[in-house]
């Protein structure tokens, strides 16, 4: 506010000190009234629409949003899912969130959520724009998805790691058989967490929960594993029921 009443007395010094016939040097166009109005809208900055969306996320987004997130052209279709975990930095401490969080800003990638082993789900990039997530890949055969499927898909990441198999992308056999097995795979907590999560987007934007429209990466991107094969979808969708969720 205080910004705002710096302009607003900076525009009316303007105006009265221009003398003579009190008019400013450059006239307003002649069909708008010259009242207030007509000044004060020129010196007001618009706040990006900055939310989760999703009420049961805490919000740490990624700033500035533009660096990670592209305005959303379309309405979102999909929810897609993966796994993150900062296993190939630091095998002994693969779900520090800050890391991870780090890893996302370092390589100029972004989720709409990520949901850690507690089952707290956060928000980096809200739902009214568009994270980086799905990089190139086809689905359905759609030339509209054909690498374009950040803006239909609403991104999560789970902090996971997939089988040997899965994770054969980032880690050894050997590195792999030095996990502790309570690394492997998903938590109860995640999924329950995503449970609601997913009933939430999907029920906010009308998108069927099947395996139509909830994906995994892997599933658009050949070149990725996630969230692979010790992911149970059939978990997933037999628990998701369309409503507004969290807090
Ligand atoms: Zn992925």
């Amino acid at each position: 506010m205080k910004r705002f009443f710096t302009f607003f007395a900076a525009a009316m010094i303007l105006l009265f000190s221009l003398g003579g016939d009190g008019l400013p040097a450059v006239a307003p166009p002649t069909d708008l009234p010259k009242t207030e109005e007509t000044v004060l809208p020129v010196f007001q900055e618009e706040e990006p629409e900055i939310a989760p969306v999703y009420a049961g996320a805490e919000y740490d987004p990624l700033l500035p949003l533009l660096k990670y997130a592209d305005p959303r052209e379309e309405e979102p279709k999909f929810v897609m899912i993966h796994f993150t975990s900062a296993v190939a930095l630091t095998p002994e401490d693969p779900y520090n969130m800050e890391r991870i969080r780090s890893i996302f800003v370092e390589n100029e990638v972004s989720t709409h959520y990520i949901v850690d082993r507690e089952g707290t789900v956060t928000c980096y990039i809200p739902e009214t724009m568009v994270a980086w997530h799905a990089g190139k890949g086809t689905w359905q055969e759609n030339p509209l998805y054909e690498n374009r499927m950040n803006q239909y898909a609403i991104g999560i990441e789970i902090a996971a790691m997939g089988s040997k198999e899965d994770m054969s992308l980032y880690l050894t056999p050997q590195e792999y058989d030095e996990i502790p097995p309570s690394q492997i795979g998903f938590t109860d907590a995640q999924y329950s967490a995503l449970s609601q999560l997913v009933s939430d987007i999907c029920y906010r934007h009308g998108i069927p929960m099947d395996r139509e429209h909830i994906i995994g990466h892997e599933e658009y991107s050949l070149a990725k594993n996630d969230p692979g094969e010790l992911f149970s979808w059939d978990r997933l969708l037999s628990s998701l029921s369309p409503q507004k969720n969290g807090n």
